[in-house]
């Protein structure tokens, strides 16, 4: 399967500006291509071809003055752009004819220099290489130093160069493991609830907060986000206020990424089988703020637990919430009436005493057990993780997760 390794990289002023040049020219080819595509639809004309497309903005731009400096950068990285941009209509098609399961994509947007996230892509055939000091080399751009905060396993195929918000750099490699990770089977199976008041509740009964500094780290960049709210547009102290604002997020998201490591890693190796509720199902029945509070940090968290099930050979099973799993007696089965939210724990007249989301978790490990029995109501993934998919424009989860909600998406 494949698997992505994250790391700082440390580029030099000059590396810095022959990468910005790279974002670019990158930018431009993918925007150019999709011009193109739109332009033949506008004019009745047929869609233009992943091959004609490469020709165009490319290998035929190059030759004209406007676009002669795309020679100045690899031309896999162009490649690349273009790549992402089919992708992104390929999911696009696929979405309005149905092929695609779950809520619609968008057709593709063009790309813009104020994006969050800059990024480009080296495969393997632009002789991108991992070099004998531990710099990477990047063709055009140079010997970049990285922070190996863990070793590679094999080979990477490929090497996504990224600049985030905050101004850092990452190198994000893609690396196939052959090696068999399978660890040795356990008795136990678990259903996990999406707290409110706690980041997961296990079928088990374990209630998993999350941690201090998580909660006053997301406090602190609630106060820097208000602060900025109130700067004036176009500021020099906006701007500051901006940078500021990006430094703290970086830094939330990057503990609560460690933290999540954590945790599912313990989850995957403590149980044999994993299950959790389908977030775009959640979605619908929740409210907008709940929503938010947790979708960030649970669409993370939720494709670490199925990658690390793959990667260890435990089953990953979405449950479907189309039942009421939380009013659902886990006992008897009866369904009772609707509760409040602020209300913890509740009486069934069989007898049973529950705790609210200690019984909805039971209830969706029950779904999960049975839909891999009679193949309803779940969809038991078996290992499948597209090491890539976070390239494609379209996220393929982008349509369930709100990855984009600032502010509160910390916990
Ligand atoms: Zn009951």
């Amino acid at each position: 399967m494949q698997l992505r390794y994250n790391y700082r990289v440390y580029p030099t002023s000059g590396q810095r500006a022959s990468l910005a040049r790279a974002f670019g020219c990158a930018r431009v080819v993918f925007n150019d291509g999709l011009r193109a595509r739109q332009a033949a639809r506008e004019n009745n004309l047929p869609y233009v071809s992943d091959g004609e497309l490469s020709k165009q903005v490319i290998t035929e731009a190059k030759k004209t003055p406007e676009r002669a400096w795309l020679g100045e950068v690899s031309s896999v990285v162009l490649q690349q752009a273009l790549a992402d941009l089919n992708v992104a209509y390929r999911n696009f098609f696929a979405s309005i004819s149905g092929k695609r399961k779950g809520r619609r994509v968008a057709p593709p947007r063009f790309r813009s220099r104020k994006d969050n996230r800059q990024a480009i892509r080296f495969t393997r055939n632009s002789r991108f290489a991992v070099l004998d000091d531990g710099r990477l080399r990047l063709p055009k751009v140079g010997d970049v130093e990285v922070r190996w905060s863990r070793s590679l396993p094999s080979e990477p195929s490929s090497v996504t160069i990224v600049k985030d918000a905050a101004g850092r750099y990452f190198a994000s490699f893609v690396v196939t493991t052959t090696e068999d990770e399978t660890l040795p089977p356990v008795e136990s199976e678990v259903g996990i609830d999406l707290g409110l008041t706690h980041f997961a509740v296990l079928s088990d009964g374990t209630k998993v907060a999350a941690p201090k500094f998580l909660r006053r780290a997301a406090r602190k960049l609630r106060r820097l986000q208000k602060s900025l709210a109130r700067k004036a547009k176009g500021s020099h102290n906006r701007t500051k206020a901006v940078v500021k604002v990006a430094k703290a997020h970086a830094r939330v998201a990057d503990s609560r990424r460690d933290w999540q490591h954590k945790l599912s890693t313990r989850i995957v190796r403590d149980n044999q089988a994993v299950y959790v509720e389908d977030l775009c199902v959640v979605g619908l029945g929740r409210t907008r703020l709940a929503k938010s509070v947790y979708d960030a940090g649970w669409a993370q968290f939720m494709q670490m637990l199925e990658y690390k099930a793959a990667l260890y050979g435990r089953t990953f099973g979405r449950v479907d919430r189309f039942f009421p799993s939380t009013r659902m007696c886990s006992d008897c089965g009866r369904i009772n009436d609707k509760i409040v939210l602020n209300v913890r724990t509740w009486d069934c007249p069989c007898g049973s005493h529950h705790d609210r989301d200690v019984n909805a978790a039971i209830n969706i490990l029950a779904a999960g057990r049975a839909g891999r029995l009679n193949d309803r109501g779940v969809h038991v993934r078996p290992a499948s993780v597209p090491a890539a998919r976070d390239e494609a424009v379209i996220h393929p989860d982008a349509a369930c997760s709100t990855r984009s909600v600032e502010g509160i998406s910390v916990l």
